[in-house]
């Protein structure tokens, strides 16, 4: 399959070298040239399917003919090996769990996909490569956990101290061997900035640095998986399912929309934000209007300017997106009534990020009563304890699979700017 540009279409390169490169020249994404669909009886028969073989056919049309059935079914295997319980809330509302991988939110989907394929393209040469990323909080433990131990691979991360979850912080700390924390005193923003500088400094071009930026088509593709999981368990309701997706960078709801493109049943689609409300107001007015970026407490979601959002854009060729699509945004207030609403109706604890969801989902389905709801949720509410326990009364568990970490001491370094990390760099 070759994957076209989103700013250029004749720019067309196959898998490895969309996988290889990010992004493409000028900017632009990766897209598939084609978009198969997958017959009927597939979708009609996903009960009789593993999650695995699901996502073994969902992948295949886009790299089995670059890296054989056995390298996608190992790599498959490797990603899909946690559950993805969809849970009832009532009669009509749902929440798919995304959070059961190791690190507990969804990124663990994308990061261990887009490990898997380094193993397979860089297993061949001995060169050494430097995977350098920025974190707001979930990539950066992803990352790590996916890449840990590999041969061949130092990874760099690049986090603002303070500005993350301590259960977070660990998950980036902890490890050690070829992953190395690095505590930015600054926001965010900084640390992206000095990622990027460092991308574009010659002096550091013999170090073979990667991004492992979520705009990857690794990091993108295996996302489609969780919405044929909604469908392999709601199918047999025969009502018409809306998904709401809380969203920043919109990789997750552009998958779920390339998997529509491929047939899959699903024909409503909910894009839940927070203040950073650039793609609601945009399906809502028309306008696309990116302000300056908002801190939340739904932070993994404090993105202004989407850079997915040019995929869903172009999906529409494929697929009939108008009226199908509509998004809505949600203050910290509401986030926070809403983890309470739920836990208060429910007696089920929401992380802020899938409070957002519910919210959107909540109000779409007053005005929708034969419709069946979903939201993701896409982390486990305690990578944020002190807002999760402000808004409801009882203690969030600590999941078994964290349990030790959470008696680990981290180990990092402090990166004071560029040149700090440049030197870093150049001594690993
Ligand atoms: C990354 C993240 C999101 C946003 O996902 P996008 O694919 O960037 O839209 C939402 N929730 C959590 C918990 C995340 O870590």
């Amino acid at each position: 399959m070759l994957f076209k540009s989103t700013i250029n279409p004749s720019h067309k390169v196959n898998f490895k070298e969309a996988f290889m490169q990010g992004i493409c020249p000028f900017k632009g994404l990766y897209i598939p040239e084609q978009i198969p669909r997958l017959p009927i009886e597939f979708w009609d028969n996903l009960d009789s399917m593993s999650n695995q073989e699901i996502a073994f056919k969902l992948l295949s049309p886009y790299l089995i003919d670059e890296i054989g059935q056995e390298a996608l079914t190992e790599a498959v295997a490797k990603t899909f090996h946690f559950p993805f319980p969809l849970v009832a809330l009532s009669e009509n509302i749902y929440t798919m769990e995304l959070f059961h991988g190791p690190t507990l939110a969804f990124k663990d989907v994308g990061a261990q996909f887009m490990a898997e394929m380094h193993r397979f393209f860089n297993a061949q040469s001995a060169r050494k490569i430097t995977v350098l990323v920025a974190t707001s909080g979930d990539t950066g433990g992803a990352v790590a956990q996916s890449f840990f131990g590999m041969d061949n691979v130092e990874v760099v991360i690049l986090y603002p101290k303070g500005k993350v979850s301590p259960i977070q912080e660990l998950q980036l700390t902890a490890l050690g061997g070829n992953i190395h924390a690095c505590a930015v005193l600054g926001d965010f923003d900084k640390c992206q900035a000095m990622v990027k500088k460092a991308f574009s400094d010659t002096d550091l071009q013999e170090l073979s640095l990667t991004s492992a930026n979520s705009i990857n088509v690794a990091r993108w593709l295996p996302q489609m998986v969780y919405y044929a999981l909604i469908y392999k368990e709601l199918k047999n309701k025969n009502k018409e399912i809306v998904v709401s997706v809380p969203s920043g960078n919109f990789g997750n709801l552009a998958a779920g929309l390339l998997a529509t493109a491929m047939g899959l049943p699903i024909a409503n689609w909910l894009a839940a934000t927070n203040i950073n409300d650039t793609v609601p107001h945009f399906l809502t007015t028309g306008e696309w209007n990116e302000k300056e970026t908002k801190a939340t407490i739904s932070n993994a979601m404090d993105v202004s300017a989407p850079s997915n959002f040019v995929r869903i854009q172009q999906l529409k060729e494929f697929w009939q997106l108008n009226g199908n699509l509509l998004g809505a945004s949600c203050t910290d207030v509401e986030t926070k009534q809403s983890m309470k609403f739920i836990f208060e109706q429910f007696q089920y604890i929401a992380d802020p990020h899938g409070a957002v969801g519910f919210k959107v989902l909540n109000d779409h389905l007053k005005d929708h009563t034969s419709k069946i709801g979903v939201f993701m949720e896409t982390a486990h509410p305690i990578k944020f304890p002190e807002v999760v326990q402000e808004a409801i009364p009882s203690k969030i568990p600590i999941p078994q699979s964290i349990e030790s970490l959470t008696k680990k001491t981290g180990s990092f370094k402090v990166i004071a700017d560029d040149i700090a990390l440049k030197n870093f760099l150049l001594k690993l």
